[in-house]
């Protein structure tokens, strides 16, 4: 495990010095101490990916589309291993983190396809209404980009933002969560491994006031892509409005799943499952509200109670596990307090509670199920971001639309109904930015990701995650002077 910053191609200690201890959930013990960056270090940073930035830019779109492939191919070789630190310091358990390291892979593999395809679209003419000019389109990289992640899918948030800048021809800066540093620090040693260029790929461990806030007002950073929780966002988009910078915002969600009564209920549980209990509900993109139609509710419930009864808590590391714990002690104080206020406020608890029986250390919950929770209470309006889920009834499909679209955030929805027209309408009437019908949280990394709302600004993933590190610039020439 790695315990400096990587900074122009070097592993350096803070120039202030100083560590932050990282944690494993499990057995809520610390198991390293990565470095505390500064304000210092992220000037270091900028200037290295700023000096790096004219060849990076320069470079061809074949030849920065290679180092993404080399990235790709060597995160495949040590994917075992990254599962593992990831699985240690996030609590996920192993099968999950295995299933990151992949679509990390597909990711850079992606990306490193668009940035051949970006040259050959370059000069592309564009069509104009004058036969006497000619215009044409050239995207350009933003310059410096500083990115910012979280700590729920710390590889696979990083992967998102670092291939599209890479590709696009950005050089970067990345903060990783202090949280679930370590994971990504071993991108700056397969930068090293597949040859990067120094400075373009730039690592700065830290806490957020001391290496996120001096990033986000660097006058040399041009862009700022930031996942994380809405306070904080917040005040990334009023710091990068002094530059002004480019800002990209991945923020929460308190999404619904709408199940009508004709669904298949195995899909539909299957489903319900899936967006709340994988990575211990610690999602973006958890479908922590459960729409189901009057009629079949209790059918479902009883599978969706048998389902989540059957997920097992333990070590994640051990294969058999399939619910671990959460990630942070502060998290687990934060979903508690939910379950607490739930509990006051008398709500439905069927299922859940508190912690997991049998279980020594970690900081576990237990699958939380809250029937006929009314509108107003925080924990349906609010995102808890743990494995808690809140269950509500309807009887027509506008009630059902209505109480799913009655929520301040839009990122993701899903819609369960063996009527097709049905699937469209319903998916076509939610505000949000991903609609899954019938399906899991299946994530393509062609298709977009990003919300509506206060689930955020831009999309990441497909062709909109590279523009988001492009400029568009247009030549229009007179063809022949009059
Ligand atoms: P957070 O906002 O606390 O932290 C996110 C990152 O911002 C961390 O690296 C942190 O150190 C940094 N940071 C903190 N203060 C900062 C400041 N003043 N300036 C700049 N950076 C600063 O979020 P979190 O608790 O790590 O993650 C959970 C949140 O992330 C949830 O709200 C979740 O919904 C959201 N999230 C969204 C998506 C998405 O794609 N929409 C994906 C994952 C997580």
């Amino acid at each position: 495990m790695r315990d400096r910053l990587y900074i122009d191609g070097e592993w350096r200690a803070p120039v202030r010095g100083g560590t932050i201890p990282v944690f494993n959930p499990f057995t809520e013990k610390v198991i390293h101490q990565v470095a505390a960056g500064g304000p210092d270090d992220v000037d270091l940073a900028v200037k290295a990916a700023a000096a790096a930035f004219p060849a990076w830019k320069r470079a061809s779109g074949s030849v920065r589309g290679r180092f993404l492939s080399a990235i790709a191919a060597r995160v495949r070789e040590r994917k075992d291993e990254l599962a593992r630190l990831s699985s240690l310091n996030n609590g996920k358990p192993l099968a999950e983190a295995l299933i990151d390291m992949q679509d990390v892979a597909t990711s850079f593999d992606y990306y490193g396809r668009l940035a051949v395809e970006l040259d050959r679209e370059q000069d592309a003419a564009v069509q104009v209404p004058d036969s006497a000019f000619r215009a044409t389109l050239r995207r350009e990289p933003i310059g410096v980009a500083g990115l910012i992640v979280p700590w729920n899918f710390p590889m696979v948030t990083t992967s998102w933002k670092v291939a599209p800048a890479l590709a696009a021809g950005c050089t970067v800066v990345l903060k990783p969560s202090e949280v679930t540093p370590i994971v990504e620090l071993e991108l700056g040693a397969i930068a090293d491994e597949v040859g990067l260029p120094k400075g373009v790929l730039n690592l700065v461990t830290g806490l957020g006031p001391d290496v996120g806030a001096p990033l986000t007002t660097h006058k040399d950073v041009a862009k700022i892509s930031f996942t994380g929780s809405n306070a904080v966002g917040a005040r990334v988009m009023a710091a990068a409005a002094q530059g002004p910078k480019a800002v990209s915002l991945e923020l929460g969600g308190k999404s619904p799943i709408v199940v009508f009564a004709d669904a298949d209920l195995d899909i539909a549980t299957e489903c319900v499952i899936n967006g709340i209990f994988f990575n211990a509900g610690q999602m973006c993109s958890a479908t922590s509200r459960l729409l189901v139609e009057d009629k079949i509710a209790p059918r479902l419930m009883e599978r969706v109670i048998a389902a989540a009864r059957a997920l097992k808590p333990g070590d994640p590391l051990d294969p058999a596990t399939t619910l671990g714990p959460l990630t942070t002690r502060a998290q687990y104080d934060k979903v508690m307090s939910y379950i607490a206020r739930g509990k006051a406020d008398g709500l439905d608890l069927i299922l859940g509670g508190g912690r997991p029986e049998g279980l020594g250390t970690g900081w576990f919950i237990a699958p939380t199920i809250f029937g006929d929770v009314p509108v107003s209470s925080p924990l349906w309006r609010e995102e808890i971001f743990g494995p808690v889920l809140c269950v509500k009834t309807f009887s027509n499909e506008d009630e059902a639309v209505a109480l799913a679209n009655d929520s301040d955030f839009g990122l993701v929805a899903t819609v369960v109904t063996n009527d097709k027209n049905r699937g469209e309408r319903v998916a076509d009437a939610i505000d949000s930015g991903l609609i899954w019908i019938n399906s899991p949280q299946v994530i393509f990394v062609e298709t977009s990701w990003g919300g509506f709302k206060a689930s955020g600004i831009g999309r990441e993933l497909g062709p909109w995650g590279l523009d988001a590190y492009l400029e568009v610039k247009h030549k229009t020439r007179r063809l022949k002077a009059a």
